[in-house]
């Protein structure tokens, strides 16, 4: 859940992209804004549009799917491609922004972790004829349950 100065802040950034687009303030767009912006950390298209479903909010997975690209754009939702599991999505704004993901390998759960020094570093990092937006960072390998059930397989 959000508070509602950040859920204004958002309602405010996404009418200013539709603006600069030239494209219509609609109000499923913002129907479906105000519904990401309940979903928990991580969540996929078929997530989001099962939500809206069960609140007898009918739109179809298309407009969901073009919905979230325009969110994505106006960086008020990231898109996340971890490796193995379909796309997921999390808010972008405060206060679940800067977080790194550890993903297993093996069961595929992903686990975020504030690591504020590392954040820091990377955000003081300089590069010529380039302006970094965000880093997303993403670790592979094993959580402590998968590596303790490895260890068990074991003779
Ligand atoms: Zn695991
Ligand atoms: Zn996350």
């Amino acid at each position: 859940m959000i508070d509602e100065k950040s859920r204004a802040a958002a309602h405010a950034t996404l009418t200013a992209y539709l603006n600069t687009q030239k494209m219509r303030r609609t109000p499923e767009r913002f129907a479906i804004l105000d519904k990401a912006l309940d979903m928990p950390d991580h969540f996929t298209i078929d997530s989001l549009w099962e939500a809206l479903t069960a609140d007898n909010y009918l739109v179809s997975r298309a407009t969901v799917y073009s919905t979230l690209k325009l969110l994505c754009e106006s960086c008020i939702v990231r898109r996340h491609n971890f490796e193995g599991r379909v796309s997921c999505y999390e808010k972008a704004i405060t206060p679940t922004v800067n977080h790194q993901h550890l993903i297993c390998t093996e069961c595929g759960k992903v686990r975020e972790v504030r690591d504020p020094e590392l954040m820091r570093l990377l955000e003081s990092r300089r590069y010529s004829t380039f302006h970094p937006g965000y880093f997303a960072i993403y670790a592979y390998g094993i959580c402590n349950r998968c590596a303790k059930r490895r260890r068990k397989k074991l003779p």
